[in-house]
């Protein structure tokens, strides 16, 4: 099977804070002529990253392949927020995978985490890993779900500390009046994302991935060997890994049917002082609150506020990013009203339907892997998922891969162009059930 493709579609990255205030970032050759491998991965952001570290890890040759820079999708953009879990209402799939399968689930959502804090510390990579986080409640519903999860991560033995909060003590994590409740996580946080991409890129290139930049996928013939085409070069690979998520487009049409690209979009301030930024976040905490197009935010190392949100379905991005966040930070911070923007930018969350990543290998080509679909929480679930689509290549036997390949995940009908008015519809439902 051959499928021709056009070159994923540009977007501004070098908008970002990230960008502005990222490690040096290497120029990484394109693909030239005809390579082999054991693997070629597509995809420079942490799920493609990762996957190639743990691949090279277990001895493989693998090429991975970038359609721009290292971290230029919602990998280096992203709001840095690193937070357990994976999906969302995992006992829904306790039909499929059985009881035990999903409490399994629930155990690699936090080793997920530690994934991530093992990669940090073994390659000493500089990206302001911060400890900490809040969910934060916006009705007292919100809360009992709290007390719930707290209850349900005490049984899973989640060796960090946890802890509800009721309204009266909000304070002492989020300087706003919106909240009714809390839970407050120590074993997850934030960290500056483009910085950990950048840096498991290194990793990678010491463990002899050749990684290739400006190298866009165009076409790919599929078969017990496959080759993978770029505008210059070939690989030919015995695995194909395909890790690009909400920008996979015409790539492979079966993933991308099953993948809603949404916009999100983070504004940073200007560097606050000390005073400000905890009057703010006294705790230095990433924090999220529980509506359907929720808000996050969290300081940088620089004390600026990141302040994220929304989801787009259009396709379209709001013509002045700044303009369109500023009146979201305020309604939580009113006190910023004179605060300068420095930065704003977007990217495109990959949303799936059952919000379960998608973690598997193509029914009809075998050889064929993929990971995507992390539904606005991946800065986790892409590192737990470069681990299991390594340890299923590499032919390592009861590791959780077959738990995720063996959940179904619906194609959204009609079509690129129906897709997304299909979601908004969608969310137009979840955001009426909100106001209930
Ligand atoms: C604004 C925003 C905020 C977010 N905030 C958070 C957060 O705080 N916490 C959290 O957990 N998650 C967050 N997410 C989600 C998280 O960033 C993603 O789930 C995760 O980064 C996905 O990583 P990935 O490697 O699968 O995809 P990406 O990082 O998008 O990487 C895919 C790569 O594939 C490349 N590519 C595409 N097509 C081709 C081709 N044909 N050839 C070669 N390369 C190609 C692209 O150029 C891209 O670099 C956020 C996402 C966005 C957009």
């Amino acid at each position: 099977m051959t499928a021709r493709v056009q070159p994923p579609a540009q977007s501004d990255h070098t908008a970002s804070y990230y960008a502005a205030s990222s490690l040096p970032q290497p120029v990484l050759p394109a693909l030239q002529g005809e390579l082999r491998a054991d693997v070629c991965v597509v995809g420079g952001g942490f799920s493609g990253l990762n996957t190639a570290i743990e691949l090279a890890q277990r001895g493989l040759s693998v090429v991975l392949l970038e359609a721009h820079k290292i971290g230029w999708g919602a990998s280096g953009r992203n709001g840095g927020q690193l937070i357990r879990g994976v999906g969302h209402g995992v006992d829904q799939f306790s039909n499929v995978i059985g009881t035990d399968g999903v409490r399994q689930l629930k155990l690699m959502g936090l080793e997920a985490v530690e994934i991530v804090r093992q990669r940090v510390e073994q390659f000493q990579i500089p990206c302001d890993l911060t400890w900490g986080y809040c969910d934060l409640a916006n009705k007292p519903r919100d809360l009992e779900g709290f007390a719930e999860d707290a209850a349900e991560l005490r049984e899973l033995g989640y060796r960090h500390e946890t802890r509800l909060l009721q309204a009266d003590e909000m304070h002492s994590v989020v300087g706003s009046n919106r909240y009714v409740g809390g839970l407050i996580d120590m074993g997850s946080g934030h960290l500056h994302p483009l910085n950990l991409a950048l840096g498991e890129a290194a990793a990678a290139q010491q463990l002899g991935v050749q990684l290739f930049e400006q190298s866009a996928v165009t076409r790919i013939d599929y078969g017990p060997e496959v080759k993978v085409h770029t505008a210059q070069g070939t690989v030919r690979a015995k695995t194909l890994v395909l890790g690009c998520n909400a920008y996979l487009n015409h790539l492979n049409p079966e993933l991308s049917g099953k993948v809603l690209p949404a916009g999100s979009y983070i504004i940073a301030t200007e560097p606050l002082s000390e005073a400000q930024a905890h009057a703010l976040l006294p705790q230095n905490m990433a924090v999220c609150d529980q509506r359907v197009a929720l808000d996050y935010y969290r300081l940088s190392a620089d004390r600026r506020l990141l302040f994220g949100g929304a989801c787009h379905y259009s396709g379209r991005d709001p013509a002045d990013i700044g303009a369109y966040m500023r009146p979201k930070m305020l309604e939580v911070f009113p006190q910023l009203v004179g605060v300068k923007i420095d930065y704003q930018w977007g990217g495109m969350i990959g949303i799936g339907a059952n919000r379960l990543p998608q973690i598997g290998r193509l029914a009809d080509q075998p050889n064929v892997y993929y990971a995507q679909a992390y539904s606005g929480h991946g800065v986790n679930a892409t590192h737990l998922a470069g681990k299991l689509l390594a340890e299923a290549i590499s032919g390592q036997q009861g590791g959780g891969f077959d738990l995720f390949a063996n959940v179904p995940h619906m194609t959204f009908p009609g079509g690129k162009h129906l897709r997304s008015p299909l979601l908004a519809l969608g969310m137009l439902w979840h955001r009426m059930k909100e106001l209930i």
